[in-house]
């Protein structure tokens, strides 16, 4: 009998482990999209709920930050974007800069509620298993006049692919969940875990303040203490002690006197950890 890790992904399945009040309860499941965030968002436009969740078994186009590509392969991984409609009513800004972050903790959280397996995170929201790439987020908005109408949570995370079968250029940098613990993980069990701890985060950051989150934030990152190299726009390049996490989210980093010395706030940007 196929175990549920290698059965295809159900409406039915992922639905009868759902713990949240509203994320999920509304669910696309799709064989092939370009992308998740890019259905999402498209539902989002055309007026879906709050809470609602696309999923899909392979993307054709799974992005990354900056346009970057995210191998999505079909069948053993998750690809999976959120919609959130309900934004605080002060410190707008704030939540937005803190949500990517907090959404990482989220699904860090959830791996090792599901699997067994504590990720930690790399500034800004990479998702690792020692030094290899786990998975990633990229949350995306729409802003209309000075408000946002609604924000992409998306979330690429490798599951049962083997490293074998990584592209070249990513086989070396990247792992998968299954590779890590050494057994296959059950998807639906993984989705379920991501949109329950992703509910409790989105709800908590409503009502309190986004900095008083960035500790249990700062407890996985393991950028933190580490010497980082930083590219910046604009193709400057900076070299330092990554230190601490600012209020809004952002990475200082002590620079070496070669780039400069001082303390930077990097609030976007490259950041590859140095040995
Ligand atoms: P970095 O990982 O260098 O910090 P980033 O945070 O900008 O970059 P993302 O936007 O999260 O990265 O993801 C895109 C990058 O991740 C790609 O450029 C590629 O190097 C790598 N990548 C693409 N697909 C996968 C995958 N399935 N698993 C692990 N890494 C991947």
């Amino acid at each position: 009998m196929a175990s549920p890790a290698s059965q295809p992904l159900t409406h039915d399945a992922i639905q009868a482990l759902l713990r949240t009040k509203t994320f999920g309860r509304t669910l696309h499941l799709f064989q092939e999209v370009s992308s998740t965030n890019h259905e999402a968002m498209k539902l989002a436009q055309q007026g879906a709920p709050d809470g609602t969740v696309v999923v899909a078994e392979a993307q054709t186009a799974g992005k990354g930050r900056l346009g970057r590509r995210w191998y999505s392969p079909p069948g053993a991984n998750l690809y999976c974007s959120v919609i959130l409609r309900n934004q605080p009513t002060d410190d707008l800004a704030g939540w937005l800069s803190v949500l990517p972050l907090l959404s990482a903790v989220a699904v860090a959280k959830a791996v090792q509620l599901a699997a067994g397996l504590t990720p930690s995170l790399k500034w800004p929201n990479d998702i690792l298993a020692g030094d290899r790439k786990l998975g990633g987020l990229l949350c995306e908005s729409s802003l209309s006049g000075p408000t946002t109408t609604f924000v992409i949570v998306g979330v690429g995370l490798n599951v049962n692919s083997h490293r074998a079968d990584f592209p070249e250029d990513i086989r070396d940098l990247a792992t998968s969940v299954a590779e890590e613990t050494g057994r296959p993980c059950d998807r639906a069990q993984l989705i379920a875990a991501i949109l329950w701890e992703l509910e409790q985060y989105a709800e908590a950051l409503l009502t309190r303040r986004p900095d008083l989150f960035l500790g249990e934030y700062a407890r996985l990152c393991t950028t933190l203490g580490r010497r980082v190299r930083v590219s910046l726009s604009g193709d400057r390049l900076l070299e330092g002690l990554a230190d601490s996490i600012a209020p809004d989210g952002s990475l200082r980093v002590t620079c070496d006197p070669s780039s400069g010395g001082g303390m930077v706030e990097v609030r976007a940007g490259d950041v590859v950890h140095l040995r």
